[in-house]
């Protein structure tokens, strides 16, 4: 896909120390427990971190040393990226990372060890190569509408790119969509570009579970790792509002993440929730190999007839993996101690380089 090929990443890591290596990352997102789940695993961490944003990591104190630059883009530039190999470091990718660094910079000019599959970023961020991992994988989904002119039920309509749901808005029948991005359109919220590409799919009315996963390459397993729900600004602030005001108000919702619950899910849906996982695990295998290494979420809606549907993925460590920096329910019943989703790819990282295998989970 991208210019950097797995083969030179493989010779950068032969030449590292394997005593001594760094696990890295950028200061944003899911840092913190990445870092502390690395000391935890013995390792020596460093964070590449935008000015003015190191007091987090100070006063958690989880970076043995910090390469501060000027924009969080600049984790691509040359000398960051020396800087880092000099170090013998292993960085792993989490969402700001990507949206930061630039997938294209991934792919073509980020020279350095990676954990997990470098590949597969690509394929949560488009939404067309995303919906190609959950039909392949035969999970269930949200109904897709090709035409505004089909649509029978309520409806979420959603744009191109990660807009933190910003402008995606529930119509239920044909006419309301048409006047919906009529308005969209007169106030300049919307161009005819992104209206052309309007995904159109099933509203579904139930409760979010984000279910956080861990696919081990290196033993074959998937693991359920925990689960968070989402605090969304302005829709959980709306929603406490009497529904007589709300209809006074003229205001759109937005699904601006800002915060996350921790949550547990009914235990007779566990057997759906490992089944879906195993399902997009085998899919990406197949579509994007080695597939899904580490940690992937998959965002779910559960209907009033206990259906769990998938919306949207995360092929990397995903934010609500904050809600169990120490633990979760379903990390404890498998490890017995704390076990973060940062600490499970340390582990997994130092598995690697015990039996020898790192060249299975880095890229
Ligand atoms: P983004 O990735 O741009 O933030 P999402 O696809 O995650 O957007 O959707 C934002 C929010 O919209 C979700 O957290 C969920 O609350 C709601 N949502 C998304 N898809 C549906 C759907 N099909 N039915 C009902 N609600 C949905």
């Amino acid at each position: 896909m991208g210019n950097i090929k797995k083969e030179d990443i493989l010779e950068i890591l032969d030449g590292y120390d394997k005593e001594n290596i760094t696990i890295a990352t950028l200061g944003s997102h899911t840092s913190l427990h990445i870092l502390k789940g690395a000391k935890d695993e013995g390792f020596r961490t460093a964070i590449v971190c935008e000015k003015g944003r190191e007091v987090p990591y100070q006063r958690f104190n989880v970076a043995d040393e910090y390469i501060i630059v000027d924009e969080f883009k600049d984790i691509v530039n040359e000398e960051v990226q020396e800087q880092l190999r000099a170090m013998n470091a292993i960085v792993v990718p989490h969402g700001s990372f990507v949206a930061y660094a630039g997938l294209e910079n991934v792919e073509d000019k980020f020279n350095v060890p990676m954990f997990g599959n470098r590949d597969i970023l690509r394929w949560e961020a488009e939404r067309d190569k995303e919906r190609q991992l959950l039909v392949e994988g035969n999970v269930r989904i949200p109904f897709k509408y090709d035409n505004p002119e089909e649509i029978d039920r309520p409806v979420m309509v959603k744009f191109p790119g990660a807009r933190g749901g910003r402008g995606y808005f529930v119509a239920s029948s044909t006419e309301e969509f048409n006047e919906k991005i009529a308005t969209m359109k007169e106030r300049g919220w919307l161009d005819d570009e992104d209206a052309a590409q309007a995904h159109i799919e099933e509203y579904v009315s139930g409760c979010n579970y984000c279910i956080h996963y861990f696919y081990s390459a290196l033993d074959d397993t998937v693991e359920v790792m925990g689960m968070d729900t989402r605090y969304e600004s302005s829709i959980d602030g709306f929603v406490r509002m009497p529904a007589k005001d709300q209809l006074d108000i003229p205001l759109t919702p937005s699904y601006v993440v800002t915060g996350n619950h921790p949550a547990v899910i009914r235990e007779s849906l566990l057997p759906q929730v490992f089944e879906m996982g195993d399902k997009l695990t085998e899919s990406a295998k197949k579509l994007v190999a080695p597939g899904l290494n580490g940690p992937f979420c998959m965002q779910t809606l559960v209907n009033d007839n206990l259906e769990v549907i998938c919306f949207e993925i995360s092929a990397r460590t995903d934010g609500g993996t904050n809600t169990f920096m120490d633990s979760s329910p379903y990390s404890f019943l498998t490890y017995g101690k704390p076990m973060s989703m940062g600490r499970r790819i340390a582990l997994e990282i130092k598995n690697g380089i015990e039996r020898g295998e790192l060249e299975k989970i880095i890229t």
